[in-house]
């Protein structure tokens, strides 16, 4: 079945793409077969980019919604910066997208109108964008939908809710929003509420669900949005384990048995996500991938203090505008001053991930845009090939890379969805 309708352009750009991930794909083989497994097959070296482009791979966490709400970006046009738009989404194959509604409580508050607002016009941004050009994209809800707008050629937006600040301790809030299409809610980021706990702060290490935050979770169980346990705190964590009938998901979140943060989640979590039916979806963050990444970015962050004070000063517009400038501070510094990291590592943490509870209960959620370093062979979206390049070559099969790059999910995304 031909799932991609395109025109003679955009084949040649395959094709060219093709030729380059080839080469990659030999200097890999080369360089690391040395010590290593046999080098691969004439033809398992030409199959990456077909056995990437056959599957539907979804994104479960990009914070490119922040560029089309604070910074008016149209993300339809290939952008000289960041990490995706539609244009590097359709050279990567990425074909289903889950944007974040990401309400900063730094920013608009960690409840209240403001945050309230925020996340509506940020939905109304998405929705914004998939009207201006339905022609490339189509608003997703359920499995059904992303395979149907996949296999007529268009990528789906989807959304997800990152923290719940703008439930606004009010439970219906979670029926209004399910109603505007958002498909999961992670319960905070990294800031608690009085309901929930954040692994993003202190008061979270000792704070997990209360009563409503129970409430919120069995809603979500009952209407059919995903439960999304990256960014909790560990009594949180458990606390959703207990009180979910579905199962769960960690939408951006590694393994805390390579990179021991946080964010990250140990054994026995992955193991419970897994016995759960979930997925937990691998971040592309350096910080969540790499040991001691975390703590020379602390470092770094300490010695760069003065260049993002000086690029907020200058930055006139409001918060949101200043964070945007002094994330462009960091992109620069961080590039420069902090070791690089392959995609090499991504596929560790999805081994350790499939070594411990098998192939069925791992993602991919990039947190493109919403990060300020990435790895080094993964700039943007349109490197996403190089993934599915190391992973075949790591001995993975082309079923277990439709798992992988968006099977999983939709298979969470059904049980979820049914009553
Ligand atoms: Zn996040």
């Amino acid at each position: 079945m031909i799932r991609h309708v395109r025109k003679k352009s955009t084949l040649l750009l395959i094709v060219a793409l093709a030729l380059s991930l080839l080469n990659n794909c030999r200097m890999n083989t080369e360089t690391k077969n040395q010590t290593a497994s046999p080098s691969p097959s004439k033809s398992s070296i030409s199959d990456p980019l077909e056995i990437h482009r056959r599957a539907i791979s979804i994104d479960m966490h990009a914070d490119t919604t922040q560029r089309m709400y604070v910074e008016g970006l149209d993300i339809n046009n290939r952008l000289p910066d960041g990490h995706l738009d539609a244009v590097r989404m359709r050279e990567g194959g990425l074909d289903a997208q889950f944007f974040s509604i990401w309400v900063n409580p730094e920013i608009y508050g960690g409840g209240g109108p403001v945050a309230v607002k925020s996340a509506d016009d940020q939905i109304r941004s998405v929705q914004e964008l998939v009207k201006k050009h339905p022609d490339t994209w189509e608003l997703a809800a359920t499995a059904a939908d992303i395979r149907r707008i996949v296999s007529g050629g268009k990528l789906a937006a989807l959304m997800g809710l990152e923290g719940g600040y703008a439930l606004d301790e009010r439970l219906e809030n979670v029926e209004k929003y399910y109603k505007l299409g958002v498909r999961y809610m992670s319960v905070t980021w990294s800031v608690s509420t009085n309901w929930a706990g954040s692994s993003g702060d202190s008061v979270g290490q000792s704070r997990g669900l209360n009563d409503f935050g129970r409430q919120v979770v069995r809603e979500m169980n009952r209407l059919g949005m995903m439960v999304d346990v990256s960014h909790v705190s560990d009594r949180t964590f458990w606390d959703i384990v207990s009180t979910s009938s579905k199962p769960i998901i960690a939408t951006h979140s590694n393994c805390r048995a390579i990179a021991n943060v946080p964010r990250n989640l140990t054994d026995e979590m992955i193991q419970a996500v897994a016995k759960s039916g979930g997925v937990v979806c691998v971040v592309f963050f350096p910080e969540f991938l790499e040991p001691g990444w975390s703590q020379k970015r602390q470092q770094v962050d300490a010695q760069i203090a003065p260049l993002l004070r000086r690029a907020s000063d200058a930055e006139a517009g409001d918060a949101a505008h200043k964070k945007v400038a002094r994330d462009r501070v960091r992109i620069e510094e961080y590039a420069r001053r902090l070791p690089p990291v392959t995609v090499s590592r991504i596929a560790d943490h999805i081994d350790h991930i499939v070594k411990l509870v098998g192939i069925d209960h791992v993602g991919i959620g990039s947190d493109f845009d919403g990060v300020q370093a990435v790895p080094s062979d993964l700039s943007s979206v349109a490197q996403l090939p190089n993934l599915t390049v190391e992973l075949l070559r790591r001995g993975y099969s082309e079923e277990d890379i439709d798992k992988i790059l968006g099977g999983n999910i939709l298979r969470v995304m059904e049980e979820v969805e049914r009553r």
